[in-house]
């Protein structure tokens, strides 16, 4: 019989990808979407990637216990994979009691259904390398001492621990896959890479004379999501459940992710990229280098898609939307 996974977030970048990487797998794929009444559901990113009709959409919000354990219910998963966040971390200090909510105590509703409706489905749970924040060692491991510097990282170690405590306290099949930054095509505009190439985008066609970025002094290591979706499924697969971090081993500022986007479509960065502090955030986390020594000795995971690479198909991306839309 078809594995099922209830996926939430489903919508989002990794939910699209991850649906669609389940579904070649042969899963049958549910995903929790908070169905607004004006909107319906936002289905652009499943649809982008060809799997539109293929997701079994349930209605239902984190903040929502109840809705969570009848999804689970309904749609009795081997997998649950929780994706759903506010996940853009310069929102969370203009909403950090919101975040906390969704982000934070989303998570344990998630992980009391499962532990209430269907304790021996596994769990993914989406933690962030933001929660190294103000790093504490050099290149971040799974050893590494947490230090969250946004009301985003501080939810987000809070739904790690208690993903943790599920863990040991009531033997849930539960992981920790601490992601590094990963972007694409399907990437939110708030974030800076798509920020970035669409900003080069609209430049290279006219559309836009200038991109106002903050601190392009940040570094952040970088993927592509479709490797790190792949991650998620392999550490569900595992006997055990365990922590692990996702990421290239490489870091990279802004300013020259930026002069990569920019080069690919022969503009010079240095003539449009105009900085504007109102973009600074109140605390800001300077360096990201992740080690994915235990991913790949474990899980036989490595990052496939060099910066580069990710960068000129999500400028190229954002050139053919953009001209399609015209
Ligand atoms: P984050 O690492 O999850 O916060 O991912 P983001 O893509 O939002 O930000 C990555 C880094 O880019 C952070 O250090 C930001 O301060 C920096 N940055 C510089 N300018 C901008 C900008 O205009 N937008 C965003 N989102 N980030 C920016």
């Amino acid at each position: 019989m078809a594995k099922r996974a209830l996926i939430t977030g489903v919508t989002g970048q990794d939910g699209a990808y991850l649906a669609q990487l389940l579904l070649n797998k042969g899963y049958e794929v549910h995903g929790l979407v908070r169905r607004s009444s004006h909107a319906g559901v936002d289905d652009h990113r499943l649809r982008w990637l060809g799997i539109g009709g293929a997701v079994r959409i349930i209605d239902g919000n984190l903040l929502d216990l109840s809705s969570i354990a009848r999804a689970i219910q309904n749609s009795a998963p081997d997998e649950v994979y929780n994706l759903a966040a506010q996940s853009f971390v310069a929102t969370s200090w203009q909403q950090p009691l919101l975040t906390g909510e969704i982000t934070g105590l989303g998570a344990v509703n998630v992980l009391e259904a499962v532990r209430l409706m269907k304790p021996d489905a596994r769990v993914y749970q989406a933690s962030s390398s933001e929660m190294f924040g103000r790093i504490q060692e050099a290149v971040q491991s799974e050893a590494t001492p947490f230090y969250p510097r946004s009301p985003y990282a501080v939810a987000k170690l809070y739904a790690h621990w208690m993903t943790v405590n599920y863990r040991e306290s009531f033997g849930l099949h539960a992981s920790c896959g601490i992601l590094f930054n990963h972007e694409s095509p399907l990437r939110g505009s708030e974030f800076v890479t798509r920020k970035v190439t669409d900003g080069v985008a609209r430049i290279k066609l006219g559309l836009a004379g200038e991109l106002r970025l903050g601190n392009i002094d940040a570094k952040r290591d970088w993927g592509h999501a479709r490797d790190y979706v792949d991650a998620m499924w392999r550490m569900l697969q595992e006997d055990e459940p365990d922590n692990y971090v996702i990421a290239t081993g490489r870091s990279v500022t802004v300013r020259d992710m930026c002069r990569v986007a920019f080069e690919h479509v022969g503009l010079d960065p240095d003539a449009h990229v105009v900085i504007d502090p109102a973009l600074f955030r109140p605390a800001e986390v300077d360096v990201l280098i992740g080690d994915p020594a235990k991913a790949k000795r474990k899980l036989g995971w490595a990052a496939t898609t060099s910066l580069e690479e990710m960068i000129t198909e999500m400028v190229d991306a954002d050139l053919a939307r953009l001209k399609a839309a015209a």
